[in-house]
């Protein structure tokens, strides 16, 4: 039967939150750092044991993740939490290696138009500033995730080579990343095309994590988790409220929310390690951060056997 754990060993699924780096980059206002802090500190409590807490790109790039260093630094760190950080180049690594992250990701868009719209430089280009790199990530015991951009589809080019997936990771995995994560940049996948991609991932790499990153453009990014899970894909990222967005890309809304999801592991038999009541005040705490309503519908609506009184549902038929 599909969509269920085959065994008790089968049945954790990583969660990886990116909210304060995915969530937070296209915010304009700066949001303090003790405050991104907290949030993280605050996921930790709730048993969330893996972030993608910031990214070490150039300080002018993008202001709202300058203060990467710092914020490494305000992290209660706990033994077994996985801090990862984006690192673009050399010079972005010996920053991520001082601020004691645990993973370094780099950052390659399957696409060519995307990947110069985004990093301003080829994919070739791309692979040579993480060959550079991925030595000084060695040199200091930090592990490498390789992350692919628009893997399932670009705003700009329509389909992506399955080719141009598979020549990112091949760098990737050569040098010595065994982290792989599928990004769907702008929410162009659908589960076929995640089993599609998925599998020949795995027939070429089996040795690869792969890990999924759905955005929920179109409405079906937690469908795609699906269809991942039955791939035994299991790990998933995604941000807190469903914030998100990237700010290359038109049109594309925020990553899968964090609290929906652990939701639907949890309904489906999988184990997160996650209190997701806890998960959801975080939630709602980033809705006052911001000052507005985010997407997810969990902190809204609670688990579905939470009983309402009769009084305070309106009754109609429809
Ligand atoms: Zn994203």
């Amino acid at each position: 039967m599909p969509y269920t754990p085959k065994s008790a060993d089968d049945r954790f699924v990583l969660v990886t939150e990116v909210g304060t780096r995915d969530g937070f980059q296209s915010e304009k206002e700066f949001i303090p750092t003790e405050v991104k802090a907290d949030l993280i500190n605050a996921l930790i409590e709730a048993g969330v044991t893996s972030f993608e807490a910031t990214s070490f790109v150039s300080p002018r790039a993008v202001p709202q993740l300058a203060d990467a260093s710092q914020l490494m630094d305000l992290i209660v760190r706990k033994p077994g939490v996985r801090l990862t950080a984006l690192v673009p180049n050399a010079r972005g690594a010996e920053r991520a290696a001082a601020a004691k992250v645990d993973m370094m990701a780099s950052f390659i868009s399957a696409s060519e138009t995307h990947c110069q719209a985004n990093l301003n430089k080829s994919i070739d280009a791309a692979i040579a500033d993480f060959n550079e790199f991925a030595p000084i990530a060695r040199k200091f015991g930090i592990a490498l995730r390789g992350a692919v951009a628009t893997a399932f589809g670009c705003p700009f080019e329509g389909e992506v080579k399955i080719d141009n997936v598979l020549r990112i990771i091949d760098a990737y995995m050569a040098a010595g990343a065994r982290h792989v994560s599928l990004g769907d940049t702008t929410g162009m996948a659908t589960p076929p095309v995640v089993t599609r991609t998925g599998e020949a991932i795995r027939a070429r790499h089996p040795d690869a994590v792969i890990a999924l990153h759905f955005h929920n453009t179109r409405g079906i990014g937690l469908a795609n988790v699906m269809n991942g899970l039955d791939l035994g894909i299991r790990e998933y990222e995604s941000s807190f409220g469903g914030l998100g967005g990237c700010p290359f890309a038109p049109g594309a809304t925020g990553n899968i929310c964090t609290e929906d999801l652990v939701y639907l592991l949890h309904e489906c038999g999988y184990e997160t390690g996650i209190d997701i009541e806890k998960l959801a005040a975080v939630a709602r705490r980033v809705q006052e951060v911001m000052g507005r309503e985010l997407p997810g519908q969990f902190m809204r609506s609670g688990p579905r056997l939470k009983l309402s009184s009769l009084a305070s549902i309106r009754r109609a038929v429809g």
